[in-house]
């Protein structure tokens, strides 16, 4: 029995070169010369990955690369599936590369680095690994014969690179789309201090339309990264006003309580204390907060 494709599973036309396939992870495709074209992020598992090889045959194109954005499992999790049945080298930005090549490295550093509760291991931080056959590095990058910008906008992942097609960019999760801020108050970042700079980043890139890696598409780019902006900013005062002289987990409750945030899960638990981590050392950096430690408890104090 034949299906009709629904809007999922038809590619949506960004520009000339570029389509998307929306979903809770946005893929992208993009076709140069030749019919070739370059995928950019796989999705979470091989049902991503197979919905964008049906997506390049609709499209009549031959995928030649896979080009992964960052190493968080739900952008890379259908690598393996693209890989095994199409032969595709990947691309990928250094240090993320150790991760793709050895995913249990994501839940094991969610749970300070000691062998995490089975509950992390399921396909949401847990991919399968691929072999990562070429590093990125910011700047030009000839592919099916067009010429892509990898721009770097680390900070919501230790590297993170962005990929400017044209008047498109790719910006994965560089920013998130404005509905998803309402909807989680502690956007995923574990470098602050970069990942606020990566955000006015995209901005002066002048892209004409910027596809965040979660949310639509949007020309009103200015918008897009002072609602960012602006929801990292909330997420810092929430972290700093918990800090009233309480250790990690104390801080990263009041902060959620205040957030309006409920931890339903343990996965979710623990990528949340992982922001409140990485917002506590920028807070830290910034001369916001104070880190001490006596009597085995460190503890976190508002400075300002
Ligand atoms: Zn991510």
């Amino acid at each position: 029995m034949s299906t009709i494709p629904t809007r999922d599973d038809s590619p949506i036309g960004l520009s000339e070169h570029v389509y998307y396939l929306p979903g809770a992870v946005n893929t992208a495709l993009v076709v140069g010369e030749e019919k070739q074209a370059v995928i950019v992020d796989t999705g979470q598992d091989k049902d991503a990955g197979r919905r964008l090889k049906r997506a390049c045959e609709s499209l009549q194109v031959t995928p030649v690369a896979v080009i992964n954005t960052h190493a968080h499992a739900d952008h890379y999790g259908g690598n393996d599936f693209l890989v095994r049945n199409l032969e595709l080298p990947v691309y990928a930005p250094p240090f993320e590369a150790s991760i793709i090549e050895n995913p249990y490295l994501e839940p094991v550093y969610l749970f300070n680095g000691a062998k995490p509760p089975k509950e992390l291991l399921s396909k949401w931080l847990l991919a399968k690994p691929t072999k990562v056959t070429h590093i990125l590095e910011p700047g030009r990058l000839e592919l099916a014969g067009l010429e892509l910008d990898i721009i770097d906008t680390s900070g919501h992942a230790h590297t993170h690179y962005a990929v400017g097609v044209g008047d498109v960019l790719i910006a994965a999760d560089a920013v998130f789309g404005s509905t998803l801020l309402g909807k989680y108050p502690l956007p995923f970042g574990q470098d602050i201090g970069a990942q606020l700079e990566s955000a006015a980043r995209v901005a002066d890139v002048g892209a004409r339309v910027v596809l965040p890696g979660h949310g639509d598409p949007t020309e009103d780019v200015r918008e897009l990264t002072q609602a960012n902006l602006d929801a990292f900013a909330r997420a810092a005062d929430a972290v700093a006003g918990a800090c009233t002289g309480i250790g990690t987990e104390t801080v990263f409750k009041a902060a959620a309580d205040a957030l309006g945030l409920e931890m339903r899960d343990l996965p979710r638990y623990y990528l949340n204390l992982c922001v409140v981590g990485a917002y506590l050392s920028y807070l830290r950096e910034t001369g916001r907060v104070d880190l001490t430690l006596a009597e085995n408890q460190v503890r976190w104090t508002r400075v300002c």
